[in-house]
């Protein structure tokens, strides 16, 4: 990794809070953005960059280990349940470093495509049959390393999961394979993430509730309370199968359950939101809660499309996440959440071009408790991402609309707080793709 380096930049075009603007010189220094000029031609000294310049995007919701699932999970028929089978034949194999050189190489990908920060939503904690490491956080720390080595931040979101699933009759208890996401109670939850320490400067800690079918009612309040300043993510209404057992063992929807245990507020993050009722988006949208919208991920499982307009104006933000990462691009998530709405609506434009990089910048960070990153500004992180208007794809189009035509081919440089990560569409971590084919081997049947 290069060290970080004050240096001028200068491009065509660059989305800046107020929109897109020509002719920019940006200077980096210390990490941050020192002046960010409009209508400002590049000066002799200026390093160039083609395109158009955006703010870093925030890929909210990840699994790094689901990365080894691509391309073997999509064939065939099946559930989310099925596919759930597969992705624990996966989890099994995983020691702390194995998640290390598959969570590397995933997070270097998501460099490439333009990503500065990942929110990895982590339960893969202890050994398989729940044996404790030495250190109970090492599972965690090894994604901590692995976002340092790919040059992003990380908010690694230590997950409670303390049950095996939920029913008319209650929770049921882990299986075989899920031992090791749990610590035994809210409480024990609790020490080992206050254990965590300081992360490191481009990592910091958040806390998450796997889902209502994984933390029963009564532990609830214990994972909010861990630290206030964290942000706070669950999953939510992914499956309407999780409403009906909510509905069957505690009379109310996850969203309503959630609500009246505390967990909804501004650092909340729901994650899917796809089965809600217009009460459960009232409750979301009051607390300012954001939605973390996946929708490769959603239309991969069947999920189906969550109400992210109706959401969007009850005032819960939307940001984006590539979760099971069947494609880690962000510009398809973005166009996935309004061509989603277009489908269910009949109606287009649900979604400005200006909301749609919203989600993939600045409300994308904030979900992730980096609230000074995602905007190309003075004093916010230097952060950027300059994608090609001259490829196959993006050659002709609207800057204006880039978000709609391009994908991550076309990102050619990405800065991290100053540092070049990626420049000229090569990470500076050398053959990511065959680092990448090295993890998954390692992990898969044959
Ligand atoms: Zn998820």
């Amino acid at each position: 990794m290069s060290e970080a380096a004050n240096t001028t930049y200068a491009a065509d075009y660059a989305w800046l809070p107020g929109g897109v603007v020509r002719d920019v010189r940006i200077r980096v220094a210390d990490g941050r953005f020192e002046f960010v000029l409009a209508g400002a031609p590049a000066e002799p000294g200026d390093e160039r960059l083609p395109g158009i310049v955006l703010a870093g995007f925030a890929n909210t919701h990840s699994h790094a280990f689901h990365r080894a699932l691509r391309g073997r999970t999509h064939d065939g028929g099946g559930t989310f349940w099925t596919w759930r089978e597969r992705m624990y034949d996966v989890a099994v194999r995983l020691d702390p470093a194995a998640y290390l050189a598959l969570a590397r190489a995933t997070y270097a990908e998501m460099a490439l495509a333009g990503i500065t920060c990942v929110g990895e939503f982590h339960y893969l904690h202890h050994a398989p049959g729940g044996a404790r490491y030495a250190d109970p956080n090492e599972m965690g720390r090894a994604l901590v390393a692995a976002a340092a080595e790919a040059g992003i931040r990380i908010t690694l979101l230590d997950t409670c999961y303390l049950t095996g699933g939920l029913d008319a009759f209650g929770h049921k208890s882990l299986g075989e394979e899920q031992l090791r996401f749990s610590d035994g109670s809210a409480a024990a939850w609790a020490q080992r993430v206050a254990q965590l320490g300081d992360l490191g400067a481009h990592a910091r800690a958040g806390a998450a509730i796997h889902s209502v079918r994984a933390v029963p009612r009564d532990q609830l309040a214990t994972v909010v309370a861990a630290d206030a300043s964290w942000p706070l993510h669950l999953h939510l209404s992914e499956q309407r199968t999780e409403n009906e057992q909510c509905r069957d063992a505690y009379g109310v929807s996850p969203t309503r359950l959630v609500a009246d245990a505390g967990v909804l507020g501004p650092r909340t993050t729901a994650v899917h939101a796809t089965h809600l009722s217009a009460a459960d988006i009232a409750l979301l949208g009051g607390a300012h809660a954001s939605i973390s919208m996946c929708p490769t991920t959603e239309r991969d499982l069947a999920d189906g499309i969550g109400p992210a307009r109706a959401l969007a104006d009850a005032a819960a933000p939307i940001v984006l996440g590539s979760d099971q990462h069947a494609v880690i691009d962000l510009f398809e998530e973005a166009r996935g959440l309004e061509m989603d709405e277009r489908l269910a609506s009949g109606q287009r434009g649900r979604f400005s071009p200006a909301e749609l990089m919203a989600a993939l910048t600045d409300a994308g960070h904030a979900a992730l408790g980096w609230p000074d990153a995602g905007r190309l500004e003075v004093g916010a992180r230097a952060d950027l991402v300059a994608v090609r208007l001259d490829s196959v794809r993006t050659a002709g189009i609207d800057p204006i609309q880039v978000a709609l035509a391009a994908t991550a081919a076309d990102v050619d440089t990405v800065i991290v707080e100053g540092r070049v990560v990626v420049r000229g569409g090569r990470h500076v971590l050398g053959d990511v793709a065959g680092q990448l084919a090295t993890a998954i081997v390692a992990l898969v049947r044959p």
